[in-house]
């Protein structure tokens, strides 16, 4: 039989990371690597080499691969198992948890009233990162303020993520955001610290949220016998939260965590936005290396030197190493947010890389220039808004409401998500006829699919996806509305031409001469011809002739002949100024 092949972005895998693409328990990948000597951690790096060693081992009819697309450099950022020259890092600590739990609180405590209050409202993919000393020891804080910025961590940044601080209303306990979290947390292989938080309140009962975190999530406090670091604090009197910081640093030791200080820099884009006067200002998390002024940076698409550095309260930064954000003005385009970037030390090979990058990730529904019909039609079906129908089932009423509310999330003036029933409970027949005739996907969260229901589901043609993890779900919903979203019509000015001579004039033709008086000339593309102010008509280019030769293409100060097909029949003008331009559709994504 042939042997499965696992595609691995980069030329290591973490211990962790191994176990989820294996589908096995961790602690039976770290208690086999232990038999071959190696002792590891959760978090520790193998090369492809040693973890296909191990799959062996372990009789697994698995081969590693490494995945050709992925673009060395930019794939990941442990591109490299770290040696002996390798330097202690700083943590980096997500603050996650229920809404009105405390979170901002909190951070405002830690960063000493850093972050401005109420700055991160509303719902965004934006996570800002900030550093605090914290007796004499850094440590980077993320934000993270709603479930599409949890959903982007988890998609881009749950590798950078070491520690993540769970904040739990005393007074509250444990609701569905905070469940999400501690699923994040397991998902990206971080250390949990719980913060039981508003211990000032009449009616805060540290037992009860540990209670709770014991019997039904599996982190027991140390003080009943197990692992988890649970610390009570107060936001409002700022009890606790020294200790709180002290178990992070000891957390953060426990884990050994190291990076070069040496290394070119790489890391991840948590922002990008455009601010006027400034051009492109990129938020940054170096992951490794050392990032300084002056360097260039490859982001997907995208390069730049960096002109200027500065660290998360805006002031200049000399350089900034491992787990630091930072800052970075000097991109030439905006990177997406959850891009890699790496560091060059020239112009050219930072151009060629994101060059290259553009070439292969180039997703281009078609090249082809559109006749005006289709155009409208194109035009036409954008206005119209689009709906997918929804029949969401889950497993309690809490987790019902917060899938709800994130798919309401993702709605736009182009796109809606139209739920047509809903309900606690597994998915049932009556679901599936529901679903089938409103065309709706069913989506379930923590449900069963009894396999009777299933059959039926296969019969209906209904398409249904269960979920254990509401990232997942609403990833899955964000790529079935990317297919949704129409595409944007791009349009290109190649060149200008002004019109010296017409040669012929039929029904559907022209031929005529000019000088191109600005950018190139070339067949295949479509051109405006106005005259004066006024435009008069649109019309493909069939050929282009310089000297009785057909060309590829004529550039400025150059006269050419041309041969256009109109639609109607246009007596075109000496003097008349034509427009040359490329016109297409190109995918969008949400
Ligand atoms: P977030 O939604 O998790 O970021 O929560 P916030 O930090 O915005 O806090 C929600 C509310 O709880 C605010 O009114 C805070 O003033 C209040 N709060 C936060 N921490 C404490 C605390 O330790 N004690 C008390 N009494 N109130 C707190």
């Amino acid at each position: 039989m042939a042997k499965k092949k696992l595609f691995i972005a980069s030329a290591v895998i973490t211990v962790g990371e191994l176990a989820t693409q294996l589908n096995l328990p961790v602690t039976r990948l770290i208690s086999e690597l232990f038999k071959n000597g190696i002792v590891a951690t959760v978090n520790q790096w193998l090369d492809l080499e040693t973890a296909q060693i191990i799959i062996d081992e372990l009789n697994l009819d698995v081969e590693l691969e490494k995945s050709s697309a992925a673009d060395s450099a930019l794939a990941s950022k442990h591109d490299r198992v770290y040696d002996d020259t390798a330097t202690k890092r700083p943590p980096v600590v997500a603050v996650m948890g229920h809404v009105d739990h405390g979170k901002t609180s909190l951070m405002d405590v830690i960063l000493d009233a850093k972050v401005a209050s109420g700055e991160a409202g509303g719902i965004t993919q934006h996570i800002s990162a900030h550093q605090t000393i914290y007796k004499g020891l850094p440590i980077t804080l993320l934000d993270t303020p709603g479930h599409e910025a949890f959903s982007a961590l988890r998609q881009h940044g749950a590798a950078l993520t070491d520690i993540v601080i769970i904040v739990v209303a005393a007074d509250d306990g444990v609701k569905p955001q905070t469940i999400e979290a501690i699923k994040f947390a397991r998902q990206a292989h971080a250390k949990i610290v719980v913060a039981i938080n508003k211990m000032d309140k009449p009616g805060a009962d540290s037992n009860r949220v540990k209670q709770q975190l014991a019997t039904e999530h599996e982190l027991t406090p140390e003080e009943w016998g197990g692992n988890t670091v649970m610390v009570e604090v107060s936001a409002k009197t700022k009890e606790g939260i020294d200790k709180l910081l002290d178990m992070v640093l000891l957390v953060s030791d426990l884990e050994d965590l190291k990076a070069s200080d040496t290394d070119a820099a790489e890391g991840l884009v948590i922002e990008a936005r455009m601010q006027q006067g400034q051009g492109v200002v990129v938020s940054l998390l170096v992951e490794n290396g050392i990032l300084t002024p002056g360097s260039y940076l490859v982001a997907g698409g995208t390069y730049g030197k960096v002109r200027t550095l500065l660290d998360d309260m805006g002031k200049p930064l000399a350089k900034a190493g491992p787990s630091r954000p930072a800052t970075v003005i000097g991109f030439k385009k905006l990177p997406k947010f959850g891009e890699r970037f790496v560091a060059f030390s020239n112009e050219k090979q930072a151009r060629q890389k994101s060059e290259q990058y553009s070439m292969q990730h180039r997703e281009e529904v078609s090249s082809q220039n559109m006749s005006s019909s289709e155009l409208l039609d194109i035009m036409t079906k954008r206005k119209e808004k689009q709906s997918v129908n929804i029949v969401l089932k889950a497993d309690v009423q809490g987790s019902l409401t917060s899938v709800a509310d994130s798919l309401r999330m993702l709605e736009n003036d182009e796109l809606s998500m139209k739920v047509v029933g809903s309900g606690v409970g597994d998915v049932t027949e009556n679901d599936i006829r529901l679903a089938a005739g409103s065309h709706a996907i069913i989506y379930g969260f923590n449900v069963q699919l009894p396999p009777a229901v299933k059959r039926l589901a296969q019969r209906e043609k209904v398409t249904i996806r269960i979920f254990s993890i509401i990232y997942e779900l609403i990833d899955d919903a964000v790529s079935v509305l990317n297919e949704l979203l129409s595409p944007e019509l791009v349009e290109k000015e190649l060149g200008e031409l002004v019109v010296k001579g017409v040669f012929r004039t039929t029904k559907n033709e022209i031929v005529c001469g000019g000088q191109v008086t600005k950018g190139k000339v070339q067949p295949g593309v479509l051109i405006r011809i106005w005259r004066g102010k006024e435009q008069l008509s649109e019309a493909d280019v069939i050929s282009v002739q310089r000297q009785q030769q057909e060309v590829k293409e004529v550039f400025e100060g150059e006269m050419c002949g041309l041969q256009l097909k109109t639609k109607t029949k246009l007596l075109m003008e000496e003097g008349d100024r034509i427009e040359f331009f490329t016109r297409e559709f190109i995918k969008r994504t949400l």
